[in-house]
C-alpha cells in the first residue's frame, strides 16, 4: 500500500496506472470506522484500484474547537486500509498542499448549501465542495463513494458533478449504524459514556415519532440541543448536539 503526502508524488504514481484501469475513490477525514470501511469495500469490489484520502479539511470547519478536537487515529486507519486492500492513501499533512492559493478560489453553491447544515455552519459546504473538487482533479477517479449519512453533502456533490460535467460517477452508500441505531461517526469517539447511552435516541426518535413538533420535544427532553429537524423531499434531516458533540442523521420517510 502506497502512502503519499504531496500532490506531486501522488500524481506521479497516478500517471503510472494503465489508462484502462478503473479507480475507486473514498475521501475521508480519517478516524476510520465501519461506515468508512463499507465505502472502501464497495470501491474495492467495483474497481481495479482503490484510493483513500485522509485530510481533515480546515475550510469546512466553522468552529475552531471542532477542528482542534477532531479525532486522529492515523496508525489504526492505515491498518484498516491495508486489511481492506486499499492500493494508495493520499494524506496531505500540510494545508498548503491542497490550498496553495490560500483558499482564494472556492466552489460556492447558492441554494441547498445554505439550508439545513449550511444554515447552521456558514461556509461549511463551500469548504466541502472545494476540497472535493480539488481531490477529484488530483485523484481522477472513475467512481467516488459517499455515505448517505451525510445526505445533504451527497446531494450537493452529485449536483456539483453534473453542473461541472465532471467525469466521475458518484456512488451513494447506505448509512452504517450500531445495533442501537446510532449512525457511526468519527465524532462519536468524543461522546462521554453517559452521552453514548443517550445518543441512539436521535435515530430512534426521528424514525418512531412521525409528528415533527413532538419529535423535537422528545429530543429536547432527552437533553439534545436541536439545530434543526426538517422533513423535505421524502426525507427527514436532523442535527443536534449532545454536550460538546454535534450529531447528524437522516432517514427516508
Ligand atoms: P468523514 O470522514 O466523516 O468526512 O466521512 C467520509 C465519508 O464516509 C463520507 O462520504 C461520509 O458520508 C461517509 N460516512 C461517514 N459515516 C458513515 C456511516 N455511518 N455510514 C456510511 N457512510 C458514512
Amino acid at each position: 500500500m502506497m502512502i503519499f503526502e504531496t500532490v506531486k508524488k501522488f500524481q506521479e504514481w497516478r500517471n503510472t496506472l494503465p489508462k484502462d484501469q478503473t479507480l475507486g475513490f473514498v475521501p475521508t477525514m480519517g478516524a476510520l470506522h465501519s461506515g468508512h470501511e463499507s465505502l472502501l469495500r464497495f470501491s474495492a469490489h467495483d474497481n481495479d484500484v482503490t484510493v483513500l484520502s485522509i485530510f481533515v479539511n480546515p475550510t469546512q470547519f466553522n468552529n475552531p474547537d471542532d477542528l482542534k478536537n477532531y479525532p486522529n487515529t492515523f496508525e489504526q486507519d492505515l491498518a484498516m486500509a491495508k486489511k481492506l486492500g486499499v492500493d494508495a492513501i493520499f494524506a496531505p499533512k500540510d494545508m498548503n498542499e491542497l490550498y496553495p492559493d490560500q483558499y482564494r478560489f472556492k466552489i460556492n453553491e447558492s441554494e441547498f448549501s445554505k439550508e439545513l447544515c449550511g444554515a447552521h455552519r456558514p461556509g461549511h459546504f463551500d469548504g466541502v465542495l472545494t476540497v472535493v473538487m480539488k481531490l477529484f482533479q488530483i485523484v481522477q477517479p472513475t467512481r467516488a463513494y459517499f455515505g448517505e449519512k451525510d445526505h445533504q453533502q451527497l446531494t450537493l456533490i452529485q449536483d456539483m458533478v453534473s453542473s461541472f460535467f465532471l467525469p466521475v460517477q458518484v456512488i451513494p452508500c447506505p448509512t452504517i449504524r450500531e445495533t442501537s441505531g446510532l449512525a457511526l461517526s468519527s465524532r462519536n469517539l468524543r461522546l462521554t459514556p453517559e452521552e453514548i447511552q443517550v445518543a441512539p435516541k436521535l435515530y430512534q426518535t426521528i424514525t418512531e415519532i412521525k409528528d415533527r413538533d413532538r419529535a423535537i420535544k422528545t429530543l429536547k427532553d432527552y437533553g439534545f440541543k436541536i439545530d434543526y429537524l426538517e422533513d423535505r423531499n421524502h426525507r427527514r434531516y436532523v442535527a443536534a448536539a449532545l454536550g460538546k458533540v454535534r450529531l447528524i442523521d437522516n432517514v427516508e420517510l
